[in-house]
């Protein structure tokens, strides 16, 4: 049985329109970049690029796993384009931001995972604009070397992300070809590694987890000394996707919220809307003025 449950009046999407809008596209279009908010078609797309917040996602527009909720698409991707982190820092700096957070596509018919060009892309972007902080919300790395790790936290982006997308039972169904423990470990290590990085992750809710996992994978995540947390609804982008278990009602992710700060989490978003790169720049800009 495929039927989904309705979308209720809390998801609501708003039209993406607007100068702001127009110019962060055409930033994007100009320089040859993907966003995930646009593979994704994220929800939010409206209100972040009028604001000039556009998710870059580097290494391609195919990736090598099939997750079940996502939808980018799965295969053989092209050779790494050389000149790609020097076009992210031009479009960073002509979007002018405080705060900019880079992703990718996962690359595991590449040796190190894409992490060299990661690390490239976050010199380059520091290189042009000095003063704009930097989140990566990178792949897992699962078949590289573990040294990997330490060529992308060298590079000293202000934010590692690292998203869990899901509770581990979950896993098989969600996210084949990833591992639970690795990805939380990955995480930590980022952590042993520079104990001043900021560490980040998220899941997504509704995809058939129950809340005492969703206080299981906080009380790992916390065990593994990540900082920020993102709790937000999956939303199925099209049939073929994972179905949506449930829209999960405001006042559960609320009372998330409270319990992840806490269990010691420095920066919680738990909403329905709430997506790993949401507000990310002005929650950050507040922890960093308090
Ligand atoms: Fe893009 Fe993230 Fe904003 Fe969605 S929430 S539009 S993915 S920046
Ligand atoms: Fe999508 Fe990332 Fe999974 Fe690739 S690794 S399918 S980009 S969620």
């Amino acid at each position: 049985d495929n039927a989904q449950p309705k979308k209720p009046d809390w998801i609501r999407v708003k039209a993406p329109t607007g100068k702001g809008y127009r110019e962060t596209h055409k930033i994007m279009r100009d320089h040859n970049l993907v966003t995930v908010c646009e593979e994704a078609g994220c929800p939010n797309a409206g209100e972040c690029w009028s604001q000039g917040h556009a998710t870059m996602m580097i290494m391609g527009e195919i990736c090598t796993r099939g997750c079940t909720f996502c939808n980018v698409a799965t295969g053989r991707p092209e050779a790494l384009d050389v000149f790609e982190p020097g076009r992210v820092a031009d479009a960073v700096q002509k979007l002018g931001l405080n705060h900019v957070v880079i992703t990718s596509v996962d690359r595991d018919d590449i040796d190190d995972g894409g992490a060299e060009h990661f690390a490239q892309t976050i010199r380059a972007i520091r290189h042009r604009s000095p003063g704009t902080t930097i989140e990566i919300l990178t792949p897992d790395f699962l078949h590289c070397e573990s040294s990997v790790l330490e060529t992308v936290v060298a590079a000293k982006p202000d934010v590692f992300n690292h998203n869990l997308e899901t509770v581990p039972s979950l896993y098989p169904s969600v996210r084949p070809g990833a591992r639970y423990f690795h990805s939380l470990r990955l995480l930590q290590r980022v952590k042993e590694i520079d104990p001043t990085m900021f560490t980040k992750s998220g899941i997504m809710v509704g995809l058939g987890e129950n809340r005492q996992s969703v206080h299981q994978v906080m009380d790992d995540m916390r065990a593994a000394d990540i900082d920020f947390l993102t709790i937000g609804q999956y939303l199925q982008p099209s049939p073929k996707h994972h179905a949506v278990d449930r829209f999960v009602h405001p006042d559960e992710f609320a009372a998330y919220e409270k319990a992840a700060y806490g269990k010691g989490f420095l920066m919680v978003s738990a909403t329905p809307l709430t997506r790993s790169s949401y507000h990310a720049g002005d929650d950050f800009a507040r922890l960093r003025e308090a």
